[in-house]
């Protein structure tokens, strides 16, 4: 699909490219959507090769966080920005130019972090723009929040799978023990599951899991074909692919990553083998949960918290009604979405 195809496709509201020579700055902001409330989503900064590539890669991610925010609850539409750089290229001239943009949106975007920008990064956007969210003064690192998301995901799909949300006994394999994979190995471990681990670098992490949660180490490569009841990816995004759906033994897919289907062919392929699949968008929601409060109501850490919690039903919702119509757990939960952005959050 060509990009100006996806525009009209993906029904974008508005799409800004704006380039800021001085700075070094050149960035697109895409507003896919501003239904339910001002659109909210990362600022990811990226070595795009083309600007095609960034503008592909902005129309995809502020799409999706529409349905992520909308599934989540939240009174606000998606949108998402791309700074079209290397990490290298960082300064603070570039934060502010991009700031700068957001301001020009007057409110309709608000912007955060996202893949290689932080919390030092948004507080020099805040010099130039107050439209940011995900503050580390506020709602802090949206990881712990994901991690809770993911577990409380994960026991709804035991409850689905094994008729009790007890996972204590069950073997889980996580692949990925970054900010996310991590805490959620220490509660699953704490819940009583087994684990089976792996992390492409930080050998200091993997150490941790093995001495401290008892886990099992497997090559990256080999993570794909353990036998477990669950496997949770929260490292890549497409690693639910052509070659590694006929590899699984798993009864389940549930964890953090993103698009971590690779297409739609492979939503229904893994269906057909019986294996059932915990929506990312949805089980991944707890992080914009804690930040998308700063966009619309006082930051209220007990609030996000039962929010994080309410993930639980709504996985359970989504596995339940895939199991009635037939469909992927993907195609549910985007209509799902759908249905909320055009019908309101109580649809
Ligand atoms: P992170 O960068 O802290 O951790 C990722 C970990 O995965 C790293 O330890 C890395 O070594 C490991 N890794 C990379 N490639 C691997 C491979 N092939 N095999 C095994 N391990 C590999 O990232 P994170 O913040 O923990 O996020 C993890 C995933 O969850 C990402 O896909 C991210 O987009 C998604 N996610 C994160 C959040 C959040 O709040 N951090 C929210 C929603 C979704």
């Amino acid at each position: 699909m060509n990009t100006l195809q996806m525009i009209r496709d993906f029904k974008h509201e508005e799409v800004a490219f704006f380039n800021n020579e001085k700075a070094g700055l050149k960035c697109i902001i895409a507003i896919h959507s501003t239904k339910l409330g001002p659109a909210v989503g990362g600022c990811r900064l990226w070595p795009y090769k083309t600007e095609e590539e960034a503008l592909f890669d902005v129309l995809r991610l502020s799409r999706g966080m529409s349905f992520k925010n909308a599934a989540a609850g939240l009174p606000v539409g998606g949108g998402k920005g791309v700074i079209i750089a290397s990490p290298s290229e960082k300064t603070d001239a570039l934060f502010e130019a991009y700031a700068e943009a957001v301001d020009s949106l007057q409110g309709r975007y608000l912007t955060a972090e996202d893949v290689n920008t932080d919390t030092h990064d948004a507080d020099i956007m805040l010099r130039k723009t107050k439209y940011v969210v995900g503050r580390a003064d506020v709602s802090g690192d949206p990881s712990p929040f994901t991690a809770i998301g993911v577990f409380e995901g994960i026991k709804a799909t035991s409850k689905f799978l094994f008729g009790t949300d007890d996972i204590s006994g069950l073997t889980i394999a996580v692949q990925g023990l970054g900010k996310v994979g991590f805490d959620l190995a220490s509660k699953l471990h704490d819940a009583g599951a087994k684990l089976i681990v792996c992390n492409h670098s930080n050998r200091k992490m993997m150490k941790r899991a093995v001495e401290e949660f008892g886990a099992i180490e497997v090559p990256a490569d080999q993570i794909y074909s353990q036998e477990c009841d669950i496997f949770a990816p929260c490292a890549l995004g497409a690693v639910v692919n052509y070659d590694t759906i006929p590899q699984f033994k798993c009864k389940a897919v549930a964890g953090a990553a993103n698009n971590v289907i690779l297409d739609d062919e492979c939503g229904k392929m893994l269906k057909d083998k019986g294996i059932v699949y915990a929506p990312d968008f949805i089980i991944n929601g707890g992080g914009v949960i804690n930040a998308g409060q700063e966009a619309f109501t006082t930051y209220d850490k007990e609030n996000v918290l039962k929010q994080v919690h309410n993930i639980y039903n709504t996985v359970y919702r989504m596995l339940e009604e895939s199991k009635e119509t037939g469909k992927p757990e993907g195609v549910i939960a985007t209509e799902f979405a759908e249905n909320r952005i055009r019908n309101g959050l109580n649809a």
